[in-house]
Formats: C-alpha cells, structure tokens, sequence
C-alpha cells in the first residue's frame, strides 16, 4: 500500500500564482504522454507517485491526453483511487477542454455546451468530484469569448472547479478574457502557455499582460518536448519519443542539436544535466509560476527537482545562452 513520504514538502519550493492565493510547485507534472492506455500502468503510476512524494502537488491533464483520448484521465483516477485518495486536499489537478474530444458539434471548440458537457465527463473519468483548475484549452475563433468565459465562470460556481483558466490564448485575447472573467466575478488564474529556450513568443507581450492583471503562469514543454535535454545529443534512443515514433514529438535538426551541445556546456559548468538548465532557464522570469513538465521515466522527475539546488543565473551566463540562442 502507498504512504506518502514524510519528507515530500522538504525539496520542493512553492510559487504563487499571480495574485491569487494558490500556490504551486516550481515544477509540476503533466500526464500529456506516457500516461495513457498504450502505456504501462506500472510506470505511469511509479512517476505520479514520486513526483508526490517530491513536492510535485500539481498534476495537469486534459480530457483528450492518452492516446486513446481520455485514457490518461482514466489512468489517473485509477492511482486516485488506489494510491492517493487520502491526500486529495494536498493535491492541485487540472484539466481542460478546447481540442476535438468525441464527434457532432459539440465536442471541441469552446461552446457553453462543449464545456461543461467535457468537464462532466472528465470528474467521471478520474472519479473526482472536482478538480482545482479547469481550463479553456485553446481559443476558439468562432464562439464568442462572453460564452466561453462564462461557461469557466459557471463550472466554478456549480462546484466543478475551484479554478480557471486559459491555454494557448495570445496576449490580446488574454486580457479580454481576463476582462470578461473580473466581471464576472470569477478571476483569471493562470494562463497555460509554451514556452521554451527555442519558443519563446511568451515574451513578446504576454508576459506584460499576465504582470498587470496578477495571472499566474505555468509553461508547458519547457524541455521542448525532450530536444533540450541530453536525449538526443547521441543519436535517438530507441525508448524516446521520436525513437517511438509517437503522434507527437520534438523537430530534430542537426543545427537544434548542435545549439543544444553548446547549451549543455554551459549546464556542466553550472554542474547541472541540460534538463535542468533549460527548466531553471524557464523559470527565471518572474511571471512563470510552473515549469511543467512531462516524463517517461521516475529517472526524469527526480531530475528535474534537483534543478531547484541551483536557480539563479550569473548576468554572464545568461549573455552566453542569449549568444548561443541567437546564433
Ligand atoms: P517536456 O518539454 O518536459 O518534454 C517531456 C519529455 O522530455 C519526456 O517525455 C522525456 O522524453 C524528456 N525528458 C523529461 N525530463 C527529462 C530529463 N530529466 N532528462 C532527459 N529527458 C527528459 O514536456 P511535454 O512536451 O511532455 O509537455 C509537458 C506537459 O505540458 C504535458 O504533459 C501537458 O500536461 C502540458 N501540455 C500542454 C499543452 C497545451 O496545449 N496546454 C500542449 C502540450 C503539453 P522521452 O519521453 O523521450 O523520454
């Protein structure tokens, strides 16, 4: 039977969330890949479950991460169950919709219907009876954001969420969003974004905007999906994401990787693994809330919490990795 370890809160630090009260762990787990039906339990669960006993408290999901979509939820909830239920209060889980998810007109997008319908199914899947955060996944051009928004606004006062938020929305639709939300009288907690050292559109405006209206942010494929970690820098693994050929994986060009050599000389004289350079790298701005990142080993989790030894950066190293980005 699980315990969870008396040492978990020792390592980690917690970071708030904008200006709300939440508080999450610098680095967070999502269960995007290796989580889902295809996957072996076994080591799905071995890695929630370190990652709890690490600190790790906030676990994100969406209803369509597997594959098949749905089944990462469904692998969680069974850990719910068997493992973690008597931590639930210790625990941030998050979810969304906003991506296809079943067939007719309201199952993607960003409707009223869409929404609440997705949540619904999501508490099912996981066997919960809320979650903390839930989220509008992607923005949807043909609804209109007074709907959307009002529908986050209601899933919060049915019970279903004691949280909302935003993913993937620029900067412009962020602050009409959070607009719309303040009236409401449901705030914008946190915003969802990617961002790494090789996409870091965050930084041209959206960044600003979550300052001034007090978002939180938790950045997602902060390792760039594995490329800016020591995984590729001989070859492809027979184990990794490209190696596996999964749906999605990260874009390998001889000059990435060659950035990346360069990038983890400096991670060495840091006596750091490139992993943890590039999430210390994510979270020295100060509006990152989260790093969070996804795993296919316990090995990886362990990792990235030992970034957390060592954060702060020297104005000449990040000159350095400014040069290398560049070049
Ligand atoms: P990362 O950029 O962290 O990539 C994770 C992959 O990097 C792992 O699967 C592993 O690759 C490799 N890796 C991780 N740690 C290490 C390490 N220490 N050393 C070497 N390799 C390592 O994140 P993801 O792209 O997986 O995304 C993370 C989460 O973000 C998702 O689970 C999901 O919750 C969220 N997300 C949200 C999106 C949105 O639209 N809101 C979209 C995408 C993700 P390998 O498997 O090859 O071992």
């Amino acid at each position: 039977m699980y315990q969870a370890s008396d040492t978990r809160y020792t390592e980690m630090r917690y970071n708030r969330c904008g200006r709300s009260g939440l508080q999450l762990p610098a680095i967070s787990l999502g269960l995007w890949q290796n989580f889902g039906g295809v996957d072996l339990f076994e080591n799905s669960r071995a890695m929630v479950l370190r990652a709890f006993d690490l600190g790790i408290s906030h676990m994100d999901l969406a209803n369509n991460y597997g594959p098949p979509a749905g089944s990462a939820e469904e692998t969680f909830g069974q850990i719910m169950a068997k493992d973690l239920k008597p931590w639930r209060d210790e625990l941030i889980i998050s979810t969304k919709a906003g991506y296809y998810m079943w067939p007719g007109p309201y199952g993607e997008w960003g409707s009223r219907k869409y929404l609440v319908s997705s949540l619904d199914q999501s508490l099912k899947r996981m066997g919960l009876q809320y979650v903390d955060i839930f989220y509008h996944h992607r923005p949807d051009p043909n609804t209109p954001l007074e709907e959307t928004m009002g529908a986050l606004d209601y899933i919060v006062r049915s019970g279903r969420a004691l949280y909302v938020g935003i993913s993937n929305y620029r900067h412009e639709d962020t602050q009409k969003a959070a607009a719309i939300l303040k009236k409401l009288g449901t705030p914008c907690v946190i915003h969802q974004p990617r961002y790494n050292m090789m996409d870091r559109w965050i930084e041209n405006g959206l960044t600003k905007v979550l300052e001034e209206e007090g978002i939180g942010s938790i950045v997602f494929s902060p390792l760039e999906q594995g490329l800016l970690t020591d995984r590729y820098l001989a070859g492809v693994p027979a184990d990794s994401r490209v190696g596996m050929s999964r749906q999605f994986k990260p874009g390998i060009t001889e000059e990435k990787i060659e950035k990346v050599r360069q990038l983890n000389e400096i991670a060495r004289t840091r006596g750091q693994t490139m992993a943890q350079l590039a999430l210390a790298w994510v979270l020295r701005l100060p509006q990152v809330t989260s790093a969070l990142i996804g795993s296919s080993k316990v090995k990886q989790v362990e990792d990235a919490v030992a970034t957390l030894k060592h954060l702060e950066f020297s104005s000449e190293e990040l000159t350095k990795i400014e040069a290398i980005l560049a070049s």
